[in-house]
């Protein structure tokens, strides 16, 4: 691939993990540590052919990594988190954090532990240099190169059907999967972060056909992501409330991947001028959250069958 046809690091962060099949295997990865072929295709119900297609993208791409072990004297495979995995964590409390505030569906989502204070919290997006919290998108400012969206939306697998949350036993992020499962959802939605407001404007700057965007758009504005006003759209205030998400998938990006010069991103934390990275702060105690300091409980009553098995049988 020439310099010119590599996508962003956000571009090629995109390609990595929006799909919903891959967001839900990492989400059990980290949820309730699934390692192993079997378990998530009873968990998620997936057939065989796409569980093992997502699995060798997510090995190719870094995220998983294969490790053998014995069971009844044969040799099988699991699937580890890799380092660059582990450190998508911020993204998936996040997500949590958003679907607690706007997803009237809240039965059954799971707790946030803080092991440090005991608390069940509540989570705060603050920034890394300064300390400050709560950050907001209008507490930033984005400046992108003009090539950020070149190459992004190439599409790699064909698109295919999720079954209805509802019916999924451990859905905790089913609005969000709607917004970042897509490639081209998810685009979308950064182009208006970065204030992409006309229906022709998102045409030309990310090559989306217009079924295509006009589909998207319409189900942006069904969740009250978006909201039709002139010129064109704009993000209501559960979609610039995705803030906290998108600067988590972009913290990510940036340390995990490089992209050409044109297509650099900054966001600047306004109040102290510095670049923004994201950290997360306990709601209860106001300390900085680390990764083997929380953790989420699941209530017992969504507990699907395999978990049980998995937790008993979990290696460290
Ligand atoms: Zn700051
Ligand atoms: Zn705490």
């Amino acid at each position: 691939m020439t310099e010119a046809e590599r996508p962003s690091a956000i571009g090629q962060a995109l390609l990595a993990i929006s799909d919903k099949w891959t967001l839900l295997i990492l989400q059990r990865a980290f949820l309730l540590r699934m390692r192993r072929f079997a378990d998530w295709r009873d968990e998620l119900g997936m057939s065989e052919s796409v569980l093992a297609s997502r699995l060798k993208e997510l090995v190719a791409g870094e995220l998983l990594r294969p490790a053998p072990y014995r069971e009844q004297g044969r040799t099988r495979t699991e699937y580890r988190l890799t380092e660059r995995a582990i450190e998508l964590w911020p993204m998936l409390v996040e997500i949590w954090s958003w679907e607690r505030r706007w997803v009237p569906l809240r039965q059954g989502l799971p707790e946030l532990t803080h092991d440090v204070c005991g608390n069940r919290t509540e989570v705060e997006l603050g920034c890394a240099g300064c300390r400050r919290a709560p950050v907001a998108a209008h507490d930033t400012e984005t400046v992108r190169g003009a090539a950020l969206f070149a190459q992004v939306t190439v599409p790699r697998h064909h698109r295919r059907i999720m079954r209805e949350a509802e019916t999924d036993p451990l859905s905790y992020f089913p609005e969000t999967f709607d917004l970042l499962g897509d490639r081209w959802s998810t685009v979308i939605l950064v182009a208006a972060f970065f204030g992409t407001r006309r229906f022709a404007d998102f045409r030309s700057e990310l090559g989306v056909a217009p079924s295509v965007l006009a589909n998207r758009l319409r189900q942006f504005t069904t969740l009250g992501v978006l909201a039709v006003e002139e010129p064109g759209y704009r993000l209501t205030a559960k979609g610039l409330d995705l803030f906290g998400i998108f600067a988590c998938v972009v913290d990510w990006a940036q340390r995990w991947y490089t992209g050409p010069p044109a297509t650099d991103l900054r966001v600047t934390h306004r109040a102290c001028g510095q670049p923004f990275r994201p950290c997360l702060r306990c709601g209860s105690c106001g300390q900085a959250l680390s990764r083997t300091e929380v953790h989420f409980v699941v209530p017992e009553g969504r507990l699907p069958s395999p978990r049980r098995r998995i937790t008993a049988s979990a290696p460290s």
